[in-house]
């Protein structure tokens, strides 16, 4: 259930009603919203519910949840979440591009991409030091190196960083040089992976998995959210169907389908999709006319020497192209470009 406190409740009274819930075996979630402070509660309904929270003076309202995912519901915070990364909002009246190479191969190749992907309009640079990839023997990042590099990329081209990690133990690390985590496909149910990135205080891009459902992928949201992060981007990146002729099927619905279903923005991988730089345009297009927040793309300085994913890396005409519908489709739908707040 969702407590939302009444406007004049102290931190006194947050505390006793926190310390009753505790008290009887639940868990409660604080967020401070600018007028008010809604606690998610987690626990076994009929302890919780002979509770008779609604009865408490601090207390304006006791909201049911009935959806299995609770904090990341549309029932918790109606309307879609903003989430900002280093100054960079992803929400609702924004539209946010998000690019930059697969993987971070040479300071060089991080810039030239970086400032390709900055004057198509991104505002956030995307850079895999850590790879995932399916075989054991190919290119599996610079690791720590391709996180210093994209550090210095960072400066120089003044775009914040979103980074994949993988590994749970690599935790301190990545969150040194990165602005926001991602969850790559293949491990959105990586439970320990969720729980760490949920402790770990940085914005949280989460990939749905390539056969993953939404209430699947919203489950996954909700071990981030029950760490107390509610800082949580969801990425709709292709699942996988019987088509061979594209790599994954881009799931539009999914867009409409997650702002139903959660206040969490959401946002279009097509390059990941469709693993070909020609329907990469076309799908950021159908992702934008959905409704997406934002979208999320592969660019490289030089997509045939790529070590990683070259074949759908945009490129000259094809980023022109990206950057075209990037700067007038949005718009069409009352969405302005996401540019980076300095504090
Ligand atoms: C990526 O974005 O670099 C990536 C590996 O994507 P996915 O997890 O969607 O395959
Ligand atoms: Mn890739």
């Amino acid at each position: 259930m969702v407590i939302v406190m009444a406007a004049g409740a102290t931190d006194a009274e947050l505390a006793e009603m926190i310390g009753q819930v505790e008290a009887a075996g639940g868990a409660a979630f604080v967020s401070r919203g600018v007028s008010r402070t809604i606690v998610g509660v987690i626990g076994h309904e009929d302890v919780l519910e002979s509770l008779d929270l609604g009865t408490l003076p601090s207390v304006s309202e006791v909201v049911r949840i009935t959806a299995p995912y609770k904090l990341v519901s549309q029932e918790h915070h109606a309307g879609t979440s903003t989430v900002t990364v280093g100054g960079v909002p992803i929400g609702p009246d924004t539209f946010t591009l998000i690019a930059g190479p697969c993987a971070v191969e040479t300071p060089e190749q991080t810039l030239a991409a970086a400032l390709m992907a900055k004057k198509a309009g991104a505002t956030l640079l995307r850079g895999g030091a850590y790879k995932p990839r399916t075989s054991p023997y190919a290119f599996q990042g610079l690791g720590l190196a391709g996180l210093r590099i994209l550090a210095d990329v960072r400066a120089e081209s003044g775009l914040p960083v979103v980074t994949e990690i993988v590994d749970p133990a690599d935790i301190d690390v990545v969150c040194e040089y990165a602005d926001m985590l991602q969850v790559g496909t293949r491990n959105m149910q990586n439970f320990p992976l969720l729980q760490a990135v949920g402790s770990a205080g940085k914005p949280v891009l989460l990939k749905r998995g390539l056969a993953a459902t939404y209430e699947e992928w919203l489950m996954a949201a909700e071990y981030v959210a029950q760490r107390g992060n509610l800082d949580i981007v969801l990425c709709e990146r292709g699942i996988r169907t019987f088509e061979p002729d594209t790599r994954n099927t881009l799931d539009v619905s999914a867009v409409p389908m997650v702002h139903r279903m959660s206040h969490l923005p959401i946002i279009v991988d097509p390059s990941h999709a469709a693993g070909r730089r020609d329907l990469v345009v076309p799908l950021a297009r159908a992702g934008i006319a959905a409704g997406a927040d934002g979208i999320m793309v592969d660019v490289h300085p030089q997509p045939e020497a790529a070590l990683c994913d070259g074949g759908q890396a945009l490129h000259d005409a094809t980023l022109a192209e990206l950057a075209e519908a990037v700067a007038t489709l949005p718009a069409l739908l009352g969405r302005r470009s996401a540019v980076r707040m300095l504090p």
